[in-house]
């Protein structure tokens, strides 16, 4: 067979998401990478001058094309990829438009090589806006090297339009880093400007991103992987306290398609809920392999935008699936000390501290009478964490159908951990620091917890549980407190009061800005009930300025935030490990409801190191 392009017939060339792909080097990039894919190329090599402006030059190892082909290749609607309506439901290949090579032949000089094996000598093709002026007979290994030069030589208008070396290259380098890492079989070099930037060989995709990101960058990921019916998902999310400020390194590929997509997007954040402040942005790389009739990728002419059959369903398993991972494992910060006058704690939030206030309370609470509470002491008592909190999570926040209750989940666990039980060092050491943490010995060396962020933590779940049920736990009030509002606080009360009344609080209005506090949640400590509630309603307004947090949320927050112990207060030890115990039933007991680390892990061995013991 010397063809196998066909120039797709009007009707279907029509449906075909009409538009420009060529609007600067990076877009060239991507268009010759992924022919290069498509002909199953295992290596390529790319080189650009003047990021790209001045020559573009893919060479792959691929297919290569018959000299009857390589002419047609440059035709508009020329494809190999699809000829029926029913291919474009079904597209397996990255490529499908036909339109690629015509539209850049149409700005550029474009010279093309190829060869396949069963040709004795390839083809070489010059042309210059889409005009062919040179085919002959070339030598060329198996495979295609194009090379586009003088980018918009002929549109002038568009070639100012192109913004500085240094913009255009670090477009094209995150368009190969996608490539290279939606395809981490294929053999990568970049070359720019003489400078070899990638030189990658075939790698599992573990190995490839430690290629690109690091070591260090790869040890804080969390591996993902879920298969149901309608998809599967593999990959990786990044460690809630090594999240950032910007953007730049989420990658979702459909189909082994980078895409761009608002709604996964939003699904894994919400699998991050409350792990991550608002504003910081946590790593991750998403492989969602789906049937290809289930998504419509001829939505726009980049491909970049899909469009699900079945969006709810995948937004559901992605978070689920985001969530399950968070769970299921250690977030514990651990403290590195990297110099002898620099320490740097692996957690970066820097967020305001609110006010403390100290007072003399102790944490009066005793252990939950949750199952956790059981399972939650030993499983702290026999440390180096990484215990399957994914069950807590699916409970407290019912979002993953459990084959399993999660009180049949839990004998399961504690079935599996009774061989442990015995090792449990009971009455270890603990201590408070500056009445405002506590530090504890683990198997694997020294934990510092933060107790105003563990409470806090401790009583936002409590909240959110509460929202869950139908009767509010709630402490009468031998004496009503008459609580005087401004008429904004008055209105905000009105607003959210049955969020208020389902954690525990006991209101009736009385009379114009005035309420009345008959009942309050249980942990409010005795002696504030008369100022919590404008605690309370401050928090949320706070709240409301820094950051867009549903009203629900935001009274979970502020009560805990306001409710919980305090900076300064001293507590005694049963008191420090009941809160210990507490914070480990929570379904995140590393990160408060704000993204703060609620505890750090310093290791015997870093303490070694500092030692000069080792
Ligand atoms: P599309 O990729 O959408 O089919 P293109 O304009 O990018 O359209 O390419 C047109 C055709 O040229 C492809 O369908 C393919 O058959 C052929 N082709 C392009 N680049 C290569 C390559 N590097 N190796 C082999 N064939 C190629
Ligand atoms: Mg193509």
């Amino acid at each position: 067979m010397n063809s196998i392009i066909n120039i797709l017939p009007e009707h279907l060339a029509n449906k075909i998401a009409a538009g420009e792909v060529v609007q600067r080097p990076e877009s060239v990039i991507k268009e010759l990478l992924e022919n290069a894919i498509d002909a199953e190329a295992t290596a390529i090599s790319i080189t650009i001058k003047n990021a790209g402006k001045l020559l573009i030059r893919v060479t792959d190892n691929g297919k290569g094309m018959s000299e009857e082909d390589a002419v047609k290749s440059f035709y508009r609607h020329a494809t190999s990829k699809i000829a029926s309506y029913d291919d474009l439901e079904n597209i397996h290949t990255l490529g499908f438009r036909g339109e690629a090579l015509a539209s850049v032949a149409a700005v550029a000089q474009v010279e093309l090589k190829t060869k396949r094996d069963e040709d004795e000598v390839g083809t070489f093709i010059r042309t210059e806006g889409s005009e062919i002026k040179e085919q002959t007979k070339s030598a060329h290994q198996r495979g295609t090297t194009v090379s586009v030069k003088n980018l918009f030589f002929n549109t002038p208008a568009r070639r100012q339009f192109l913004k500085s070396n240094n913009t255009e290259f670090k477009h094209v380098y995150e368009t190969i880093q996608r490539l290279a890492l939606s395809h981490p079989e294929i053999a990568l070099e970049f070359v720019s400007d003489d400078d070899t930037i990638l030189a990658l060989p075939g790698q599992g995709l573990d190995e490839r991103l430690k290629s690109l990101f690091g070591d260090r960058h790869f040890s804080t990921l969390i591996s993902v992987k879920e298969t149901t019916d309608l998809l599967s998902i593999n990959g990786f999310v990044g460690k809630p306290d090594f999240a950032r400020k910007s953007k730049v390194d989420q990658f979702i590929f459909l189909n082994k398609r980078f895409i761009i997509s608002r709604s996964i997007n939003h699904a894994v954040f919400s699998g991050y809920e409350h792990l991550v402040e608002k504003g910081n942005f946590p790593f991750f790389l998403l492989f969602i392999e789906l049937d290809p009739h289930k998504v419509d990728v001829n939505v726009h002419p980049s491909k970049m935008e899909v469009k699900f059959a079945d969006e709810q369903s995948i937004y559901r398993i992605v978070m689920s699936v985001v969530r399950k991972a968070l769970g299921q494992n250690d977030l514990m910060p651990t403290v590195e000390f990297q110099s002898s006058n620099q320490t740097q704690f692996s957690s970066l939030h820097h967020v305001a501290q609110p006010r403390w206030i100290g007072d003399e309370r102790g944490l009066s609470s005793s252990v939950p009478n949750t199952p956790f509470g059981i399972e939650a002491k030993k499983q702290f008592e026999n440390e180096d964490f990484p215990f399957d909190l994914s069950s807590k999570l699916d409970q407290i926040f019912s979002t993953t159908p459990a084959t399993e209750t999660a009180q049949q989940q839990i004998e399961a666990q504690q079935v599996q951990h009774g061989t442990r039980e015995s090792e449990a060092q009971e009455g270890k050491a603990i201590w408070q620091l500056h009445n405002k943490y506590i530090l504890s010995q683990i198997r694997s060396g020294l934990m510092i917890i933060d107790q105003h962020v563990a409470h806090e933590r401790i009583l936002y779940e409590r909240a959110l549980q509460r929202f869950n049920n139908a009767v509010p736990s709630s402490q009468q009030l031998l004496f009503p407190q008459t609580v005087q509002l401004t008429s904004g606080d008055f209105t905000l009360v009105k607003e959210v009061l049955p969020f208020l009344q389902s954690i525990g609080f006991e209101t009736k209005i009385f009379g114009k800005n005035t309420i009345v506090l008959e009942g309050v949640p249980p942990e409010v400590k005795a002696g504030t009930e008369a100022t919590i509630l404008q605690d309370i309603l401050d928090e949320f307004k706070n709240n409301q300025l820094r950051v867009k947090l549903d009203a629900r949320d935001n009274v979970a927050k502020s009560f805990s935030c306001k409710a919980a112990i305090k900076a300064g207060e001293k507590l005694n030890e049963i008191e420090m490990r009941s809160l210990i115990d507490q914070l480990f039933a929570t379904s995140m007991p590393y990160v408060c409801p704000h993204g703060r680390p609620v505890l750090i892990k310093i290791s015997l061995p870093e303490l070694d190191r500092r030692f000069l013991r080792t």
